[in-house]
């Protein structure tokens, strides 16, 4: 059993904060700054460049790819840790369309976050005029899954809203119309349970930063199923996902499996931060999570819709059909979301009108959500949002 209130305890939550921003920015696990600051003086200070073999740190990218790989059902050795998740989106993408180079269509929706989009657009001009990004709307790709399409790209949990697609269902009609599968698991890694390999899924990317609370940079992941990895040419050829990066070889040859997804010089420190957050991971079941976020979210949604009228539930109402994330839409959401931080509830703002708030049961109990959700009421039903003082759009909404 995961014990919430032991996992809630390994992190520093600031006095009077009612953190329900989790999903865009995960809270400091406690030991992350001790764990930072040792990896600085005993490795980085101590050891030199011989860190890189007696601290391990270059076995960081696959160790921590293994350990995010359990959340997220992959098989040992299929996922590799590394830059950012836009970077692992184009490395997804270019190798699964040279997978299925007959075709020259990438599907995707209109829900999907907008940097997947422009970095699979990218890619798309570079290759040539023949290519084509198809955008639909999230209801229509099945459809929209015809014998043109050679990748399928989608993000499983919709940023703004939480719909949640059904991955096994979709891969399993994409690899019946011969398209080649790319999930980005940004909403889902550390919220909802996972089964990579039970779905069958092909090229899989996520980032460490939201749920998995890496911090702020944490690098992004990237999944290669084993049945495709030896044959996947990697479009990002840096020297560390070469086979032998030391033998400085002129000519390129991908490294085994999941390694050749590598590019440059891991980020170590960050990666020790990372490695702290895996830590209470380490200490959670993600089937128990999954179960504690859907009360979490019940609740709040009860409690929101009998107090605030003027907001209007945006995120599925059936919790099997969403992510850990619940979303409201008022047509003054920003200067709402203003007024709550003021208050200390802390959850954030995607335009146009969507007021989002992330649930994560590893640090946000039954207590907090009932506060949070007492404090919006009082801010709707007085109008505090209501001053010129809320209404101004700061640079990260
Ligand atoms: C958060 C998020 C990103 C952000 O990409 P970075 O390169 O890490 O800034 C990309 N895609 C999706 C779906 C996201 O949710």
């Amino acid at each position: 059993m995961t014990d919430f209130a032991a996992t809630k305890a390994m992190f520093h939550l600031p006095e009077g904060v009612l953190y329900l921003d989790g999903n865009s920015l995960g809270p400091l696990p406690k030991a992350a700054a001790g764990g930072v600051q040792r990896m600085l003086s005993d490795e980085w200070g101590q050891m030199l460049i011989t860190g890189w073999n007696k601290a391990g740190w270059m076995g960081l990218p696959t160790g921590l790819g293994d350990r995010i790989g359990r959340l997220i059902g992959a098989e040992a050795g299929a996922v590799v840790v590394g830059d950012t998740l836009s970077i692992k989106v184009y490395q997804a993408v270019a190798s699964a369309l040279e997978h299925n180079s007959k075709r020259k269509v990438v599907l995707s929706d209109n829900g999907n976050f907008p940097s997947d989009l422009y970095m699979a657009d990218g890619l798309l001009r570079s290759l040539g005029a023949e290519y084509e990004l198809r955008v639909v709307d999230p209801e229509n790709v099945a459809d929209a899954l015809t014998e043109e399409i050679a990748v399928l790209m989608l993000t499983e949990v919709d940023y703004r809203t939480g719909r949640k697609h059904d991955m096994k269902a979709l891969t399993q009609m994409a690899h019946a119309n011969g398209v080649v599968t790319v999930w980005d698991l940004a909403h889902s890694a550390g919220a909802i349970p996972v089964d990579l390999a039970g779905c069958n899924a092909d090229f899989a990317v996520g980032c460490t930063y939201k749920y998995l609370n890496g911090g702020p940079g944490a690098p992004a992941f990237v999944y290669v199923a084993p049945r495709l990895a030896p044959n996947v040419r990697p479009a990002l050829s840096g020297w560390l996902g070469h086979e032998a990066p030391f033998n400085f070889d002129l000519d390129y040859r991908p490294g085994a499996g999941i390694e050749r997804m590598r590019v440059g010089t891991p980020p170590v420190i960050q990666m020790t931060a990372l490695s702290a957050a895996m830590d209470v991971w380490d200490m959670a079941d993600i089937a128990e999570v999954r179960a504690k976020s859907i009360e979490l979210t019940e609740m709040f949604i009860d409690q929101v819709e009998t107090s605030c009228p003027d907001l209007e539930l945006a995120s599925p109402r059936d919790p099997e059909q969403r992510g850990s994330q619940i979303s409201f839409r008022f047509h003054e959401g920003y200067a709402a979301m203003q007024a709550l931080i003021a208050r200390g509830v802390i959850g954030d703002f995607r335009a146009p009108n969507i007021m989002r708030f992330g649930f994560t049961p590893l640090y946000i109990d039954e207590n907090d959500v009932i506060q949070a959700a007492d404090i919006l009421a009082d801010i709707m039903t007085n109008k505090l949002w209501d001053t010129p003082e809320y209404k101004t759009r700061q640079r990260v909404t």
